[in-house]
Parts: structure tokens; sequence; C-alpha cells
């Protein structure tokens, strides 16, 4: 799952936890030319902030890190 790792944010401040916590990527939508990903605290599961990806931004992520296409991932 390499080719993650670039759109990913480690870690968000958590208001609830007060510290910079881990987070997780939850895919909240799917959309014909981007995706909105939320970020959850992995400690207490808030919500941290969301994240918008287009699809440009997802070919080209991807191709940096993987020469094979993965369209399979982005959900068409
Ligand atoms: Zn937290």
């Amino acid at each position: 799952m390499k080719q993650f790792e670039s759109l990913r944010a480690s870690s968000l401040y958590c208001k609830k936890c007060a510290a910079a916590m881990p987070v997780r990527e939850k895919l909240l939508l799917v959309l014909p030319d981007k995706e909105i990903y939320d970020y959850l605290c992995t400690n207490c599961a808030s919500s941290l902030g969301q994240r918008e990806v287009t699809a440009g931004e997802l070919m080209m992520a991807r191709s940096q890190t993987t020469r094979r296409p993965a369209m399979s991932q982005i959900g068409f």
C-alpha cells in the first residue's frame, strides 16, 4: 500500500486527546472527478479533518510511486 503514503497525513492535532495523534484515513465519498477522505483519530475516532483528492492528483501521486495503473483502487 505504498502508493497511499504520499496522500496521507501522518498525524493531526486532536482536541480530545490534546495531542497530535496518528490518523486513520477513511474514504468518505467518491465522485467522478475526486475522492473525499475523512481523517479520524486512531485513539478516539474523532474526525480531525477532511481532504479532497482530485482524480488528477490521485493519478499523479500513484504514478510517482508505482508504475502500474491503479484504476481499481480509484473505484470507477
Ligand atoms: Zn483523539
